[in-house]
């Protein structure tokens, strides 16, 4: 499975968050506002099953502060960036004149040493164009995508080239890296994600079970669909290797997995800022281990 890390940037107003939101899909890219084991805040991910994309985010790059772009770039920054991102977007705004602003993140861009891809964004936009003034880019850059983030046009491609640049991972190492995910504070984001409301849904089982169980259980997310009325309708298993354990999370009459689905269900919709329908069910599978990892 692929795992990647993107560094998306260019000035302000060239369509950044456009292409985020569209390109996951209208529901996401927030920053979490305290990161703490992730190095730089992560935007937004995108899960397929193909792999998982990471836009990060960082102080003076992306952020509001971006006006300061200078003053907040620094040494260290870089050398960090240089270390974590697997790729660089660098997406222009081609109805817009380039600036000092422009020059200030091409400056940025030429110091990272990852592969890069230059995204020239708003090509719907054709009665306004400053192209030729970019043109020159395009000798540096050697991947370059022209798209309409605001109409998800030509997005395609420039997916498939990002998670043909992402490198490849095992399972260990996707759990791992994914573990990191799993702490990012609240208010989360991306309804789209089954794998942090599964684990959200595996924590409540953790903290409501004790020691005995954890190990022994994985919470898969089957379904995850919006209703016309704004419910969320979320549909779960957690997965157990035996009957005892399995008792043991039902509970006497119910009770116990009742207890943790409401649990669950109040925090997705926390993070979500939806109604959330959580239909929750315990199976028993001894062998949910390989079918997982396998
Ligand atoms: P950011 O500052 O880089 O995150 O830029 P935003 O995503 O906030 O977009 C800035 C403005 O450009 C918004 O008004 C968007 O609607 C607009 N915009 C973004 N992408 C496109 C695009 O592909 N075509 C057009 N016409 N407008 C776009
Ligand atoms: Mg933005």
């Amino acid at each position: 499975m692929k795992f990647g890390k993107v560094l998306l940037i260019g000035r302000p107003n060239v369509g950044k968050s456009t292409f985020l939101n569209n390109l996951i899909g209208q529901k996401v890219a927030i920053t979490s506002p305290k990161p703490q084991t992730t190095r730089f805040p992560i935007k937004a991910w995108l899960q397929e099953p193909r792999g998982i994309l990471l836009f990060v985010d960082t102080p003076g790059i992306m952020g509001k502060t971006q006006d300061n772009l200078s003053k907040q770039i620094n040494q260290i920054t870089l050398r960090t960036l240089n270390e974590e991102v697997d790729m660089v977007i660098y997406m222009i705004d081609h109805t817009r004149k380039r600036d000092f602003e422009e020059a200030r993140v091409l400056g940025i861009v030429r110091k990272l040493n990852k592969p890069k891809i230059l995204v020239i964004n708003k090509i719907d936009k054709q009665d306004k164009t400053f192209l030729p003034q970019y043109e020159f880019l395009t000798d540096e850059f050697p991947l370059v995508y022209k798209i309409s983030a605001l109409n998800n046009t030509h997005t395609k491609p420039l997916l498939d080239k990002m998670f043909e640049l992402a490198p490849e991972k095992n399972p260990k190492e996707i759990e791992n890296l994914t573990s990191e995910l799993y702490h990012i504070p609240y208010p989360l984001i991306n309804i789209d994600s089954k794998i942090f409301i599964a684990e959200l849904i595996r924590e409540k089982v953790f903290i409501m079970m004790g020691e005995e169980i954890p190990y022994t259980t994985t919470v898969l997310v089957d379904d995850i669909k919006e209703r016309k009325n704004g419910l969320l309708y979320i549909k779960a298993r957690i997965l157990t290797t035996n009957d005892r354990y399995k008792k043991m999370l039902i509970g006497k009459e119910g009770w116990k997995i009742k207890e943790i689905g409401a649990y669950a269900r109040k925090e997705i919709a926390l993070a979500t800022n939806k109604k959330i329908y959580l239909d929750l069910k315990i199976e028993t599978d001894p062998h949910w281990q390989e079918v997982f990892y396998g």
